[in-house]
């Protein structure tokens, strides 16, 4: 068994407030440096946003995205957008069975479980079963109580203030 301290451990960034996907890109960021290799997979995201373009310069970054650049329907998700959900989840399953990567992250897969597009059984499973030393993240509002108490660090992102309630709106770079 591996020391405690030398095992991987699963974050959870959640809550309403911004920098969930953010905090996320600066920890794989932070990795490289120590010459971890790092997949970002993102859900329920087809728009080529900045992070896409930054990565591809930096080594042993690699990031995939799973989904549509159009708003899901919580009520009614599109049979497409359940299809690439899946996809990326059983993508992320694979990369993590074959133990090629030190962190992996999930981003948005919170929200992906949350409108019914992943089971949730599936997700805990995944964090059960990670191989030991995987350090993973998973990002997105509205983490399932469930999500939460099989990671291990866990943190919540109050919204005190964002330009949007100004009806400023999303800015390249600094949001997408
Ligand atoms: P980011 O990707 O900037 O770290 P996030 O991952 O915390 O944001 P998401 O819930 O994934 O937030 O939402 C993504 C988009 O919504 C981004 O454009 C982000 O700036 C914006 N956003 C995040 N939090 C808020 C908020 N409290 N009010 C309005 N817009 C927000
Ligand atoms: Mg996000």
């Amino acid at each position: 068994m591996t020391e405690e301290s030398q095992r991987g451990f699963i974050h959870v960034y959640t809550g309403p407030g911004k920098g969930k996907t953010t905090a996320a890109l600066g920890l794989a960021l932070r990795a490289t440096g120590a010459n971890m290799k790092i997949h970002m997979v993102q859900f329920m995201k087809g728009r080529r946003y900045s992070e896409i373009d930054a990565i591809e310069n930096i080594p042993n970054f690699t990031i995939s995205q799973h989904g549509r650049d159009e708003f899901v329907s919580k009520e009614n998700p599109e049979k497409i957008d359940i299809d690439l959900a899946r996809e990326g989840f059983n993508y992320a399953k694979k990369i993590i069975e074959e133990n090629r990567y030190d962190v992996v992250i999930l981003d948005e897969i919170n929200v992906a479980v949350d409108y019914n597009l992943i089971p949730l059984e599936d997700v805990i499973k995944l964090m059960q079963d990670k191989p030991e030393k995987l350090e993973l993240v998973l990002t997105g509002r509205y983490a399932h109580p469930e999500i939460i108490k099989n990671a291990d660090l866990v943190t919540e992102m109050l919204d005190i203030k964002h330009p949007f309630q100004k009806g400023i709106l999303a800015r390249k770079g600094i949001d997408y």
